[in-house]
């Protein structure tokens, strides 16, 4: 492990006061004018005209199959009951059962959900893998209830779902502001409602769970592994060494940190991270196992002593050589794109973090983009590896897990090049086009019911 990847010198700054920094809000992102539906959608039309898609499955693939909202009572720690609204957006199931994340976030929208169930279906067959899209989770800030009121609220909108999930037809996991814990408690919902024989039989109705409940090694990681392995084959083939190189990070959760962590053993220093509550700077290099602990026991960066207060807009102008945002979509429009400062990649860990007029940005400055479908699928792929253990009663080892992981981010990573070479097209358009390419073959092939 290279040791200038993991320091943590104290900041010579004045500015690691808890106080200080907390009084420097990051400013708002770019946020609610985008709609994210329109640009997944916006996404679809292009690839679909490039590979000449038939408009009929062009029409059917432009909407989700069914919009689920349920709205149920939780009572909370002070006795009160509180009405929370949870969604469910299964987007395809042509290739597979229903697969994609549970969201908690306070700005949750069906609009959102939508875009990223559809993404999901595109993310599944990109990856050739046999399953559909979907997505979902409650509007609601989930850092801002009790633990006991977190599980009472899982609980509730997992039962209130019903047979709308279920193991060969909808599959939840961890997305933002869950965790395996969340889906520990999904799980054990889900079994208690099926009956005593059957239960053993329902435990891959969630995938991202812990490794003692059913789990699979390496799902934890597996986000921010095949982040890390895009951006390995990004620099191979631009003869980039990544030695010695600086990373930014915003959101500091489960792909962010891992993926900091991961690029750290291959001698790249996170110098700049953010999250929820603000954002830090460390010019010597954050120790990411330090902060990912920290974050692990605080429940976020803020107060972590080695690293300096900045704005949001300072977090942007860092000077480094790659960018991953793993947090909200919308986050890297015109402002930040042209904010970056010596970025040639940006890895997009989370869904949707660039719009189209920042990636237009980042296009005209020479970065490059390594898009979301591709880059953050290492997470539903070993969710795959994870449905099938739980179906055949086996436990993979981690060695195991790595290494079909990897070969499965090459894989894709191939085809997309290759699309992109034929096409001469720029590489999320490749993503979608060799994604659509394989749901446009399955639709031809089994035609339209009745
Ligand atoms: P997480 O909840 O573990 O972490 C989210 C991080 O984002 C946290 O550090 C949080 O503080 C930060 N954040 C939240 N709001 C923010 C804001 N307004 N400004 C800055 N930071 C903010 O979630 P995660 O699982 O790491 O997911 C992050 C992204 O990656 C999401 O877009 C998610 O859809 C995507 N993703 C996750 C997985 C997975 O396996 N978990 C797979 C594919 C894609």
């Amino acid at each position: 492990m290279t040791q200038s990847a993991v320091t943590d010198a104290p900041s010579s700054s004045s500015e690691t006061s808890s106080t200080k920094r907390s009084s420097r809000r990051p400013s708002a992102p770019p946020g609610e004018r985008h709609q994210f539906f329109r640009v997944i959608q916006g996404y679809l039309d292009d690839a679909a005209k490039l590979i000449e898609m038939p408009e009929y499955i062009r029409t059917i693939l432009r909407q989700p199959k069914n919009e689920i909202i349920v709205n149920f009572p939780v009572q909370m720690d002070n006795g009160e009951y509180r009405l929370f609204k949870g969604y469910r957006i299964q987007h395809s199931n042509i290739l597979g059962p229903y697969k994609g994340g549970m969201r908690y976030h306070e700005n949750a929208s069906l609009d959102d959900f939508k875009a990223l169930g559809a993404m999901m279906t595109w993310k599944c067959a990109l990856m050739d893998l046999p399953l559909g899209g979907a997505k979902g989770g409650i509007k609601f800030n989930p850092y801002q209830v009790s633990r006991a009121e977190l599980q009472r609220i899982t609980r509730r909108f997992f039962h209130s779902l019903g047979g709308n999930i279920g193991p060969d037809y909808d599959i939840p996991a961890p997305d933002m502001g869950t965790s395996g814990q969340t889906m520990a408690w999904a799980m054990d919902t889900y079994m208690n409602t099926v009956g005593m024989v059957s239960k053993q039989a329902v435990m891959g109705v969630v995938t991202g769970k812990p490794v003692t409940s059913g789990g699979t090694h390496g799902r934890v990681k597996a986000t921010g592994q095949g982040v890390v392995h895009c951006i390995r084959f990004w620099a191979d083939r631009n003869r980039f060494d990544l030695h010695g190189k600086k990373l930014i990070v915003q959101g500091f959760g489960n792909v962010g940190s891992h993926t900091a962590v991961l690029l750290s053993h291959m001698g790249v220093s996170t110098v700049g991270v953010g999250d929820h509550t603000g954002y830090l700077y460390n010019p010597e290099g954050f120790n990411v196992y330090r902060l990912q602990e920290y974050v692990a026991a605080n429940g976020s960066i803020a107060g972590y002593p080695n690293g300096h207060a900045v704005t949001r807009e300072e977090f942007f102008n860092i000077q480094a050589d790659i960018f991953v945002p793993a947090a909200l979509e919308n986050q890297v429009d015109v402002a930040e794109a042209n904010a970056l400062n010596g970025i040639r990649l940006v890895a997009e860990g989370a869904n949707g973090p660039c719009t189209v007029a920042g990636e237009k940005v980042l296009r005209d400055r020479g970065i490059e983009v390594l898009p979301d479908v591709l880059a953050n699928a290492g997470g539903v792929t070993v969710s795959y590896y994870e449905w099938v253990q739980n179906r055949r009663s086996e436990q993979w080892t981690l060695e195991e897990v790595d290494t079909r992981l990897e070969g499965a981010m090459r894989d894709a990573y191939r085809r997309v090049e290759e699309f992109e070479r034929v096409h001469n097209c720029g590489m999320r358009l490749a993503c979608y086009g060799v994604a659509l390419q394989r749901l446009q073959k399955v639709y031809e092939e089994r035609e339209i019911f009745p």
